[in-house]
């Protein structure tokens, strides 16, 4: 191994490294160059932190009292013990690359095997839960090419607001309807209008869609007042993971004026339960695509050579859809998009830069979504809305079954996989959901006020 991409490379990035836990060799997601945390339960032991490693699940509670750790390792383990990884998030990159150096040698050393192998759990046997607590969820919209899409539908001759290129659009989300993956998406009530009325009916969106994003986890935040520089903005990334911001399209087109999307949003976001951490993420580091000559040059807070050099990734991410149909069929599911992470306009470290510029702080096991990433071609689009041309253009599943906006029952899996020659390959994990039934509108009025035949 080198260091000519980065400082930060190390044994752990080793290509040749193998695991003793013989289902990580050849893993498709979590190989030993991965080793990601996320928050686990199972029958006999209650929410702790865990690393995966192929199909398993090392527990650190219990590494952190088997007296293999050390130093910072050590207080790493101890602080990603609890039932949120909050605490281990705040340390920082220091111990969160002591513990990932450690468990690297633990695991893919077979003189440790005995140590260690009790301390594993079969991931089939748990359930992973949200990886924080967290406080505060941003959603932004980095995708150009989601941003010129669904301006498009709405602006076919401006697509793009004025203010996108020098400013990282975005709004404060919803935190307390995050669940991890797998967790049912109940269709939302709202209301809506339909064109020509003057207005609205109350009812179960009829346009629910997914978004296609990536999850930014902050580690170590910034003191209100106390802004974070684009050049330090990167070490408070403590890691990402998939995001599926579910959007009920009927629901946004009626309320988002002036203020932005609410009720179409805050009903639930699904994100993959893992936290790919920056350390795994460093071979997969690219430069930022190069402006287009005619683009503004960003505020000098928003730039930092380095981070244009090295600030992106080189993730390829899919939206597949299983509906209930091709479940029962037993018919694989079907791909509804193929884009890479090259499509955000904006950096993490220039998300994070922007966020906290005005004084705002970031804490801990907060979650800043990146906003829908699109390729510019429709076998790349993020979501239905663009997939679809706003609803105009139904797609046709496997099974004949067409699609404008999601029914009940369809599942919709996001996935990602980071690749870079010379190294092995890593993904995010699962981020899946199905969409269920609306809540029965009957209940939610006096019965003197339900009509007949609802
Ligand atoms: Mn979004």
């Amino acid at each position: 191994m080198t260091d000519t991409i980065s400082g930060l490379l190390d044994e752990t990035h080793d290509p040749s490294r193998t695991s003793w836990v013989l289902s990580a060799n050849g893993h498709c997601d979590f190989p030993v160059q991965n080793l990601p945390l996320a928050i686990f339960s199972c029958a006999r032991q209650g929410p702790r932190g865990g690393i995966a490693i192929g199909d398993a699940i090392l527990d650190l509670s219990a590494l952190a009292e088997s007296g293999l750790l050390h130093s910072k390792a050590l207080v790493a383990a101890q602080a990603a013990s609890d039932g949120k990884l909050n605490r281990f998030l705040a340390l920082g990159s220091g111990p969160r690359r002591a513990l990932r150096r450690a468990v690297s040698e633990l695991l893919s050393n077979p003189a440790h095997r005995e140590g260690v192998e009790t301390m594993l759990y079969s991931q089939a046997s748990t359930t992973l839960h949200l990886p924080a607590k967290i406080g505060d969820y941003t959603d932004f919209y980095v995708g150009i090419h989601h941003a010129s899409n669904v301006g498009k539908l709405f602006r076919p001759d401006n697509p793009l607001l004025p203010n996108y290129k020098h400013i990282p659009i975005g709004y404060h989300g919803r935190a307390s309807s995050i669940a991890p993956s797998d967790r049912p998406v109940r269709r939302p009530l709202g209301q809506m209008i339909s064109p020509g009325d003057t207005a609205p009916t109350f009812g179960p969106s009829r346009r629910v869609d997914f978004e296609l994003e990536l999850g930014v986890w902050i580690g170590n935040g910034n003191q209100l007042g106390e802004p974070i520089s684009i050049g330090a903005a990167r070490h408070s990334v403590a890691g990402i993971s998939l995001l599926n911001d579910w959007s009920a399209r009927d629901i946004q087109a009626w309320e988002y004026q002036p203020l932005g999307p609410f009720l179409s949003k805050n009903f639930h976001t699904t994100v993959s339960p893992w936290i790919v951490t920056q350390e795994a993420l460093e071979p997969f580091r690219t430069g930022q695509l190069a402006r287009d000559l005619a683009d503004p040059r960003p505020l000098p807070y928003l730039w930092d050579d380095e981070d244009q050099a090295t600030g992106a990734l080189a993730a390829t991410l899919e939206v597949h859809i299983l509906s209930r149909l091709m479940r029962e069929q037993g018919i694989a599911p079907f791909r509804l998009s193929k884009t890479s992470t090259a499509n955000m306009y904006w950096t993490m470290a220039q998300l994070v830069a922007h966020h906290t510029v005005g004084g705002c702080n970031l804490n801990s096991g907060d979650l800043l979504g990146t906003g829908t990433i699109s390729a510019s071609e429709r076998g790349g689009f993020g979501s239905l809305l663009e997939i679809s041309s706003g609803g105009q253009a139904p797609i046709e599943l496997t099974t004949g079954e067409r699609r404008t906006f999601l029914e009940d029952g369809d599942e919709i899996l996001l996935s990602g996989r980071l690749e870079a020659p010379g190294f092995v390959s890593i993904g995010f994990g699962e981020c899946r959901g199905i969409v269920t039934g609306a809540r029965s509108m009957s209940g939610l009025f006096p019965p003197s006020l339900v009509m007949a035949g609802e």
